[in-house]
């Protein structure tokens, strides 16, 4: 199902996904929510639909309070979804995501892929931290490894 052949190397070097993979370990340790990232090279169709394979395919509704949250990047078309699990929307506002999205893309129109991810990661794990703080019982949920279409 996730049939483009990339790999996280075709987007990143390895210092960068390390970069993006302590963002999301440590925006995790504020929050129970779990981050995952995303990333293809482009989307064929619509990328929010996409972006809902992509979080079933991970099985990201596979969380205690259903607050996984997918950030979903077709790299070369700049497109950018964020998608949250239910315990997430049931929890938060419609644009919640949309100032966190604002801060990637930004990022994203210079060029700065990295960049811009470890700053939403970070804004991510701030928003999720009001509504899912972090438990004494936390458990790394879903792994902090990026994974590629
Ligand atoms: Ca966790
Ligand atoms: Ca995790």
């Amino acid at each position: 199902m996730l049939k483009n052949s990339s790999k996280v190397e075709d987007f990143l070097t390895r210092n960068e996904e390390e970069e993006i993979i302590e963002a999301i370990r440590s925006a995790e340790r504020n929050t129970s929510g779990e981050i995952r990232v995303h990333l293809e090279t482009s989307c064929e169709g619509d990328a929010v639909e996409r972006a809902v394979k992509v979080f079933d395919f991970l099985h990201m509704n596979n969380t205690r309070f259903g607050n996984g949250v997918l950030i979903y990047v077709a790299v070369e078309d700049r497109s950018l979804v964020i998608l949250g699990d239910e315990g997430i929307n049931n929890a938060v506002r419609n644009n919640f995501w949309e100032s966190t999205k604002d801060t990637i893309l930004a990022h994203f129109k210079n060029g700065a892929i990295k960049k811009g991810l470890v700053a939403g990661i970070h804004e991510a794990g701030e928003q999720l931290k009001a509504h899912f703080p972090y438990r004494p019982d936390d458990r790394d949920e879903l792994s902090n490894e990026i994974s590629t279409g």
